[in-house]
């Protein structure tokens, strides 16, 4: 993997791909084909399979304020390795070489979990090592974004003993990774130089805490996440997940989100608060795991329901159902759609009504006639 002129991580063939491997690729890849869970029947039409839908934070109160929510996701991970039910996790955390970037991690101790927590901003590509990883007697949980897990879920389904080697799959709600570029001008606007940096986190330390640069001679710069992500990142991200049919991650066992409160006007609230995570168990392993977090004491949680997720994350729960409106801009201006399930986004762009619709497809049309001129 290598990133590309426009900053993102795309792969670099060793050698020419047979037109076997490259059928194989396309199966597989989720910027072509994305398929949702099928005949589930927990399914929700927003939010995908949900078996148990929670507000949760880690118990660990150091882990609770480092990670990027409320540290669920890392508590579920800690439970995994504790228990011995897998050697390690395959996730992502920071590039010793390029702090704003990221690496493929492989923790087995709940120290590398805890410190590989936090959201990273920018490209990642967890599943590249996955092939070294496929031992025999050997079990890995897998974090990704909701693509990867989809590509993994996809390997699955051509593979029997994928979830042999790895049977748990965890991801989290996704608005999109910016390219590499997205974190330079964070820097820039940070008057940070890129070869100064020698730690960065995007958020976390704190909720939602602050975009960090800290230099080699130990000073730090910091921003909120509102500019940071508001206004900065989220405005590199890349075609693919503007038109993403699966942001919340439903092929994951569990995934977690940002378990915003809402100000007086109803909206999410960004200022700083103590770490909250939505959690959501899709599968009945997922579940049962969640049921063994929550048991070990590893997570506090309490109850919510599928109309206060639509308020904390009222951005996701319209997503879903502007797809269809946005692939049938891109059709019309002559461009390459990729293979998503029609039938589950017939279903979600009818509850998002005819004037979203139009508003979405306008916009897309536009912007994929700008694209064509440029
Ligand atoms: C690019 C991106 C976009 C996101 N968009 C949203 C959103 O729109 N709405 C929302 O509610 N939440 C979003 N999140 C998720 C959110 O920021 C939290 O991760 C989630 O709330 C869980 O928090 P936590 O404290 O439980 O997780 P933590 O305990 O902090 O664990 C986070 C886990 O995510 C992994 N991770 C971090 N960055 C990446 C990455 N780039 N690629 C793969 N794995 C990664 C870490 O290795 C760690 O295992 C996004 C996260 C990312 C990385």
């Amino acid at each position: 993997m290598g990133y590309n002129d426009s900053g993102f991580l795309r792969p670099r063939p060793l050698s020419e791909p047979t037109t076997e491997v490259e059928q194989r690729i396309l199966e597989v890849c989720p910027a072509v084909n994305v398929s949702f869970p099928e005949n589930e029947p927990h399914y929700h039409e927003t939010w995908g399979p949900i078996r148990v839908l929670l507000l949760a934070h880690a118990a660990d109160d150091a882990l609770r304020h480092r990670a990027s929510s409320g540290g669920a996701l890392s508590a579920i991970l800690g439970r995994l390795i504790e228990d011995g039910s897998v050697d390690g996790v395959c996730q992502i955390g920071a590039d010793p070489e390029l702090p704003v970037g990221n690496r493929s991690v492989v923790s087995t101790t709940l120290e590398s979990v805890r410190f590989n927590s936090g959201s990273r901003y920018s490209p990642s590509a967890p599943l590249r090592r996955l092939s070294e990883l496929k031992v025999e007697g050997r079990r890995f949980a897998i974090v990704g974004k909701p693509c990867d897990i989809s590509a993994a879920t996809a390997l699955s389904r051509r593979d029997g003993s994928f979830r042999t080697h790895f049977p748990y799959m965890i991801s989290f709600f996704c608005g999109g990774i910016p390219s590499i570029q997205g974190a330079a001008e964070v820097l820039r606007q940070l008057g940070v130089e890129q070869n100064d940096v020698a730690e960065f986190r995007y958020r976390g330390n704190g909720w939602p805490g602050f975009a960090e640069a800290t230099t080699h001679d130990g000073t730090s710069a910091r921003m909120s996440y509102n500019d940071s992500w508001g206004k900065i990142l989220n405005r590199h991200l890349q075609l693919r997940c503007k038109i993403c049919p699966d942001s919340t991650g439903e092929s994951a066992d569990i995934v977690c989100a940002d378990g915003w409160h809402l100000d007086p006007g109803g909206k999410p609230d960004f200022s700083e608060h103590p770490g909250r995570s939505i959690v959501i168990a899709r599968s009945e392993l997922g579940e049962k795991l969640l049921k063994r977090c929550i048991e070990a004491g590893d997570l506090l949680s309490s109850g919510t329901s599928t109309d206060e997720l639509a308020q904390m994350q009222p951005y996701q729960a319209k997503r879903k159902q502007l797809v269809l409106s946005r692939l049938l801009a891109m059709k019309i201006c002559g461009m390459t759609t990729p293979r998503f399930s029609r039938t589950h986004l017939l279903k979600a762009a009818l509850r998002a009504g005819p004037t979203a619709n139009l508003r979405s497809f306008a916009g897309m049309l536009v912007r994929a006639w700008r694209r064509q001129r440029s």
